[in-house]
C-alpha cells in the first residue's frame, strides 16, 4: 500500500469516528420506525436528507420507485455505489438488520466523498427498497439503475464476518387451488376439496426434498385454509419459495415443484392455477478481488474474518441480480452470536444493539478503505473488471 492509500485511509476512517453518533441515531430512527418494503417514505426521507446536507446531489424517486433514491458525487470513473436497504420484515420489525445497511453505506459514501476532490472518480449511494418481498434491486437493475458503475459493495449484518458470501438464485410460487364447496358432514360426497389438494402438495413437496441438491430449497406458507370447519373448503391458496445455487438448477427446481402442486389437483379434483413471480432473484456472484481487498481492510479494523463452507446458510438477495451486472462484494458482519438466524425476533433487537453500533461502524469504515483502495489502486480496478469479465454471465 502506498503511503498515499494509507493516508486516505486514515482520513476516511477519522471521518466514520466524526459521524459516529449520527449515524448511529439513523439507524436507530429507521429501526424504531419499521417500514415494509416500497413504503419506506420516512427511512428513505432521512438518508436522502443526511446525505443532502453532507454536499451529495439527490434524486428522489429514482426508476420511478417513490422510496428508491440516487445521491451522488462527482462524475469521472471509477463509479463506485454503495447500496443501501432500509425495508423491515411483516411483523418482525427489522430482523434483517436494515437499518444498519443503510447507516453503513451513507457513513461510507460521506466518508469516500471527502476525498474524490483529490483523487477523481464518483461515489453514489443507491438506495434500493423491498428487497425482502419484491426484489427492489431486480426491478431497479432492468431499468438500468445500476449501469456504468465500477463496483457495487453493501454489508449484511450476521452472525460472523465473512467476504466470500454466496445467495441462491430465488423465485416465489403463487397457487390457489378452486374446489366446491358443500356441508363437510351431511353432503360431503358433493364438494371437492381444495385444501386436501394443497395437503397433498405439500407432502409432495416433502418427498421432493429427499431428492433435491443440498444447496436447493423449497419452503412455504398456506396462506387461506379454507372458511369454516363444516364447509368443505372451496378455495385456497399458498405461496412458495424455490431456490437454487445456480438459475439452471432453479428451472429444473420450478418444474419439480409445480409437478407436486398439479399431483394435489390431480387427485383431488381440484382445479389448480398458478403464478410465478416476475422477479426472480439472482445468484449472488462475489468479485473476489474485491472482497479480498474488504476482507484486508475489515482485518485491520481488528475483526476476524472467516468464510463458511459454501452452500451452507445461504439465503436469497436481490444484490444477485446486481452482482451479474457490476463487480460486486456483499460481505456480512457479525453483530450477533455465532449460529443466531436473521429474521427473528432476536436478531430485531440485536439490530439496535451495541453489537450493532460496533458492526455499523466497523463496516462503514472497511466499506469507506475500500472505496479508496479501488480509487488509487489501479491494480486492484484491473484484477475487479478481469474478475468479473471471466465470469461471462
Ligand atoms: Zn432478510
Ligand atoms: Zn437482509
Amino acid at each position: 500500500m502506498t503511503g498515499e492509500q494509507e493516508s486516505l485511509k486514515k482520513q476516511v476512517v477519522a471521518s466514520i469516528d466524526a459521524q459516529r453518533q449520527a449515524l448511529i441515531d439513523l439507524s436507530l430512527r429507521i429501526h424504531a420506525n419499521p417500514e415494509e418494503g416500497f413504503q419506506e417514505e420516512q427511512a428513505s426521507g432521512w438518508l436522502c436528507a443526511y446525505l443532502e446536507e453532507q454536499g451529495f446531489a439527490v434524486e428522489r424517486n429514482y426508476c420511478d420507485l417513490a422510496t428508491a433514491f440516487l445521491a451522488s458525487t462527482g462524475n469521472e470513473r471509477p463509479r463506485i455505489a454503495l447500496l443501501a436497504e432500509y425495508d423491515a420484515l411483516p411483523g418482525l420489525g427489522h430482523a434483517c438488520g436494515h437499518n444498519l445497511i443503510a447507516a453503513m453505506s451513507v457513513g461510507a459514501a460521506t466518508a469516500a466523498k471527502s476525498i474524490v476532490d483529490a483523487t477523481g472518480g464518483s461515489i453514489a449511494v443507491i438506495g434500493t427498497p423491498a428487497e425482502e418481498v419484491y426484489g427492489g434491486k431486480a426491478i431497479m437493475a432492468e431499468r438500468g439503475a445500476f449501469k456504468g458503475l465500477d463496483a457495487a459493495m453493501m454489508v449484511h449484518p450476521g452472525s460472523r464476518n465473512s467476504v466470500l458470501t454466496g445467495a441462491l438464485a430465488c423465485t416465489t410460487l403463487y397457487v390457489e387451488y378452486f374446489g366446491r364447496e358443500a356441508h363437510a358432514a351431511s353432503r360431503p360426497e358433493q364438494g371437492i376439496n381444495a385444501l386436501d389438494a394443497l395437503l397433498l402438495a405439500f407432502n409432495a413437496v416433502a418427498a421432493l426434498r429427499q431428492h433435491i441438491r443440498d444447496s436447493a430449497r423449497v419452503h412455504g406458507i398456506i396462506t387461506h385454509g379454507g372458511d369454516a370447519p363444516n364447509v368443505v373448503p372451496g378455495h385456497t391458496t399458498a405461496v412458495f419459495l424455490v431456490r437454487a445455487a445456480d438459475e439452471a438448477y432453479l428451472e429444473e427446481m420450478k418444474q419439480r415443484t409445480l409437478a407436486c402442486f398439479q399431483a394435489g389437483a390431480e387427485a383431488t379434483g381440484a382445479r389448480l392455477e398458478y403464478r410465478w413471480d416476475e422477479v426472480q432473484y439472482a445468484p449472488l456472484h462475489t468479485n473476489v478481488p474485491l472482497a479480498e481487498a474488504f476482507r484486508r481492510n475489515l482485518t485491520a479494523l481488528g475483526r476476524v474474518v472467516e468464510d463458511p463452507p459454501s452452500s451452507r446458510a445461504m439465503g436469497s438477495t436481490d444484490v444477485g441480480n446486481v452482482s451479474m451486472l457490476v463487480p460486486t462484494i456483499h460481505p456480512s458482519i457479525a453483530v450477533a452470536p455465532r449460529e443466531t438466524s436473521i429474521h427473528t425476533p432476536e436478531f430485531a433487537r440485536l439490530a439496535a444493539s451495541k453489537e450493532g453500533h460496533a458492526a455499523l461502524i466497523d463496516a462503514a469504515k472497511a466499506l469507506a478503505m475500500t472505496a479508496v483502495d479501488l480509487l488509487v489502486d489501479d491494480d486492484l480496478r484491473k484484477k475487479t473488471a478481469a474478475a468479473f469479465a471471466a465470469e461471462r454471465f
